[in-house]
This record gives C-alpha cells, sequence and structure tokens, in this order.
C-alpha cells in the first residue's frame, strides 16, 4: 500500500468511528415521517458505490491499474489538509445536530430545528463535510477512478436530495426555516445577512 493510501484509510477509519458514535446515539430514538423511498436507496446504494467500494476495488486489488496517475509530490498534503477539515466539520456537524440526525429523510418525534454552531450560517455542513471528504480523496488516491468516485456519488445524492430535505423541513418547521433560509447558505456561509 503506498504511504497516502494508508493516509486515506486512516482518515476513513475516524470517519467511521464518527459516524458509528452518533450513530448509536440516534438508535431508539422515535421516527414521525420517514421518506426512504426506491430513490432514496439507489442513492445511498450510488453513495456507497463511490464511498467504499471503488475506494476498497483500488486499496485491495489491481482492477483499477487502468485508471492510475501520477499525483504531484504537493498534492496529497494538501489533500490531508482539506480531510482534516473534513473531519473536523464532520464531528461538530454530527455534535450540533445530535439526535435530528437520520442516514435518509427523516422527522424524528421530538425533532428540533438546529441553527447553532455549524449550523448558524450554513443549512447543510454535513453534507459541506462529505463533500470535502471526497475531494481529499481525489488528492489523496492515484487513482482518477477511486480517487473521485466518491465525490461524483455524493454530488448525485446531493443534487437529487436537498429540495426535499428543505421541503421536509419547511413543511415541518414551516416561517422558522423559511427565514433560517433566508440568513444561510446551502454549502457556503451566507455572510452580512
Ligand atoms: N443536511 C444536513 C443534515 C444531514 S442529516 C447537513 O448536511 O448538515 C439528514 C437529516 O437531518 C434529515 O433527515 C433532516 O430531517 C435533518 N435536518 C436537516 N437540517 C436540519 C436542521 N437544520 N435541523 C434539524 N434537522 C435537520
Amino acid at each position: 500500500m503506498r504511504a497516502w493510501d494508508a493516509v486515506f484509510v486512516g482518515g476513513f477509519a475516524v470517519y467511521v468511528v464518527i459516524r458509528g458514535v452518533y450513530e448509536s446515539r440516534c438508535r431508539g430514538v422515535g421516527s414521525r415521517e420517514r421518506h426512504l423511498d426506491g430513490r432514496e436507496r439507489a442513492l445511498l446504494a450510488i453513495t456507497a458505490v463511490g464511498v467504499v467500494l471503488l475506494p476498497a476495488v483500488y486499496l485491495l486489488t489491481r482492477w483499477l491499474d487502468f485508471a492510475a496517475v501520477v499525483l504531484p509530490a504537493w498534492l496529497p498534503w494538501c489533500g490531508v489538509l482539506v480531510m482534516i477539515a473534513a473531519l473536523w466539520l464532520f464531528w461538530r456537524s454530527h455534535e450540533d445536530l445530535g439526535t435530528n440526525w437520520s442516514v435518509t429523510l427523516e422527522v424524528r418525534v421530538d425533532h428540533r430545528l438546529v441553527e447553532h454552531g455549524v449550523y448558524a450560517r450554513v443549512r447543510h455542513p454535513m453534507y459541506a463535510a462529505i463533500f470535502m471528504f471526497s475531494i481529499a480523496q481525489g488528492l489523496l488516491l492515484a487513482n482518477w477512478l477511486a480517487g473521485w468516485s466518491a465525490f461524483v456519488a455524493f454530488g448525485v445524492l446531493y443534487l437529487l436530495r436537498v429540495h426535499r430535505e428543505e421541503a421536509l423541513m419547511l413543511a415541518t418547521f414551516g416561517d422558522s426555516y423559511a427565514s433560517y433560509m433566508r440568513r444561510t447558505g446551502r454549502l457556503w456561509p451566507r455572510w452580512g445577512s
């Protein structure tokens, strides 16, 4: 295994631990509304291919050698910085969202609209963190297919989910979410409003 591959695996392990800790805290929290339909399942499956399957095939076999690239020596260092920032934001967004988190579109029994912490200026900091992690993957793995598969797969999930998620939040929280939307950006802070 290349040294940068090992760095990626280490970062991915931290990502999985963070997700596991917060997922276990949400276990047993009741659900009022859950939209895990065929489309959501398909999006989660596509994401799993890009985030887990293709990197695993790259790391464990030589099948993706046709997509090998030579990265400039400085590029993976940028990947490490992006990965550290991504893991920090991933942790903070889980911490701020608490038991309102779900892997799919869901409203919990006691769902609260979170507007503090990393949610104060950005509506989707967790998705921003996952995008950043996907970019780090592309900067660390010397393979264009395994490197950028998560970015493309998660991009599809994001584009097809974000409007539905915001519609669900609007239906649940009404004017509070509408005014929250005016104050915030989707992935990037809206300053000066
Ligand atoms: N899109 C958010 C949350 C991802 S988890 C982010 O990227 O940070 C997905 C769940 O979070 C959805 O089921 C939705 O019910 C919930 N959610 C999204 N934004 C929320 C908010 N501001 N407050 C509370 N719950 C929220």
